[in-house]
């Protein structure tokens, strides 16, 4: 059986990406997030993304 990584960004299974914490995020919204300026809409996104798995490992 081969697994398929789920973006936790745009929720799309994609083959290829990185892990941040424990949050896998595909090519494409890597990219986008690097280009991605705070204050920026989908910086908060992502940024709420990233707290909501952050602290679900914090608090095991
Ligand atoms: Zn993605």
């Amino acid at each position: 059986m081969e697994k398929t990584n789920h973006c936790g960004v745009c929720e799309r299974q994609k083959p290829r990406g990185i892990y941040i914490y424990q949050m896998y995020i595909c090519e494409d919204c890597e990219k986008e997030v690097i280009s991605t300026e705070p204050g920026d809409v989908r910086y908060s996104y992502f940024l709420k993304k990233l707290k909501s798995i952050n602290q679900s490992t914090i608090h095991s």
